[in-house]
């Protein structure tokens, strides 16, 4: 039995060779490639190279010879079955310069699915010979096993079937650990950094060449109006990995000041609805534009009812006036979406509720009713306590098109400007644009 390697002789890539003409054909789109791909990934394993080949020995062949003077892994699909065109093994076993030999145990399986019919026929025995050398797949979900088979040091053809439920099966119950056994792997640990109120373009800008260090690696992925940050590093153990992660996150969270709002948190409800619990502190709302959509994320959170009680939407100016004691001079002089309403629903939502912290979001959602003075996209947010108020004001931005859009931003704002306020950072703070 080969040894675990320490040390390879060529860099651990793995490469991909889907058989099948079918596959060339385009009737079959080679799902069996991205499900190998995606594990490999999950492994730490390089995969840089897929090739496709039709049921052709000579062509497998060279697909084969060129694998193995660049690949570590080779990992094939297909052809294992009992059909003519199924010659995957015969071609493997001549590249690497083996005999075929009969598995007895997938022999005496093939009888007891066949032999009770008729004497099990050659064709059919084919799924039980593989190279002289080669550990042996289990296939429980079919009847052709796969394999894998050494060649020189360390190297080796691992043979899946085609149908992908059983590649998949394969793949987690013998493939995965058996790469796990041969080689060093590690573990890919990660870590994920939350930001707010910086877009992903400015964080790129802002880490720079951060970006392009290896192990641990940082990646930006946006979404949800936010974006997050994630450190990966590939090592042995989780402590070895935690003491590589760390100089990076301390590094980034320097770089990002106080738009970076968590670590390993999954979004800014999560830690405002936290922190709030832990400050025993209670939080009203009073929403227009956004429609309960802040009310709906705070109580996702599992214990909200200890830091929520009331919610107001108040979509209509009789509503703001009756509920939140909004001044009807008030609306009339400067509007619904202004500084001076939302600042009068954030103090009426906290005195109606008796609650500590007030927050109001007002602005204009669209597709229509906007104007010159008040476009669409425009939102004014009030946060009150019982002594002072404040406030930030969104504008249109390119982002932003749809009613969607502009209620999530109004929503992500509102829930940064608590986060804000519960950590003391300053909570009017944008972005310099
Ligand atoms: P069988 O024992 O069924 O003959 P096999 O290992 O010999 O399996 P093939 O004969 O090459 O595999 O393919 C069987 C079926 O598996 C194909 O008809 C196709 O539907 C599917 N298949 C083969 N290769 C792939 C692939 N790369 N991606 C997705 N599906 C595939
Ligand atoms: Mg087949």
């Amino acid at each position: 039995m080969e040894k675990k390697a320490t040390t390879h002789h060529m860099p651990l890539e793995a490469e991909i060779i889907a058989i099948g003409t079918e596959l060339l054909l385009g009737h079959t789109t080679n799902t069996d490639a991205t499900i190998i791909a995606r594990e490999l990934a999950t492994l730490g394993i390089n995969l840089h190279f897929v090739q496709t080949v039709g049921d052709n020995p000579s062509r497998l062949k060279t697909a084969l010879e060129t694998a193995l003077t660049r690949s570590q892994i080779i990992i094939t699909t297909g052809g294992l079955g009992p059909t003519d065109d199924d010659l995957s093994k015969n071609v493997v076993a001549a590249v690497t310069g083996q005999k075929l030999i009969p598995d007895a145990e997938t022999l005496t399986k093939l009888e007891q699915i066949h032999g009770h019919i008729k004497k099990v026929e050659e064709i059919q025995k084919r799924q039980a010979f593989f190279p002289e050398n080669s550990i042996i797949f289990k296939n429980p979900v079919g009847t052709a096993p796969g394999c894998a088979v050494p060649y020189g040091q360390n190297q080796w053809i691992c043979m899946l079937p085609g149908p992908p439920h059983e590649l998949t099966n394969m793949l987690e119950n013998s493939l995965v650990p058996f790469l796990k056994e041969k080689f060093d792997l590690g573990t890919l640990y990660t870590k994920k950094l939350r930001v707010f109120g910086i877009g992903e373009a400015h964080i790129a800008e802002t880490l720079g060449s951060l970006l392009d260090v290896q192990n641990p690696t940082i990646a930006t992925y946006a979404g949800n109006g936010e974006t997050m940050v994630r450190v990966t590093a590939k090592a042995n153990n989780p402590t070895l990995a935690s003491e590589m992660i760390a100089p990076i996150e301390t590094e980034i969270v320097k770089r990002l000041g106080s738009f970076l709002y968590g670590v390993d948190v999954e979004c800014l409800e999560e830690l405002v609805v936290a922190e709030l619990r832990k400050k025993k502190l209670h939080l009203a709302l009073a929403e227009s534009c956004t429609g309960g959509l802040v009310a709906k994320r705070i109580t996702d959170q599992p214990g909200a009812s200890e830091i929520f009680g009331f919610g107001f939407v108040t979509y209509a100016n009789e509503a703001k006036m009756e509920l939140l004691d909004v001044p009807l001079e008030t609306l009339e002089k400067y509007g619904a979406v202004s500084q001076q309403t939302a600042t009068f629903m954030a103090k009426g939502a906290l005195k109606a509720a008796h609650a500590d912290i007030g927050l109001a979001i007002t602005g204009i959602a669209g597709p229509d009713g906007g104007t010159a003075t008040k476009p669409v996209g425009l939102v004014y947010l009030a946060l009150a306590d019982k002594k002072e108020t404040f406030l930030r004001c969104l504008k249109p931005h390119k982002y932003y098109q749809t009613r969607q859009a502009n209620r999530l931003r109004a929503a992500n704002h509102a829930l940064d400007m608590l986060r804000r306020y519960l950590f003391n950072l300053p909570i009017s703070e944008l972005w310099p644009v």
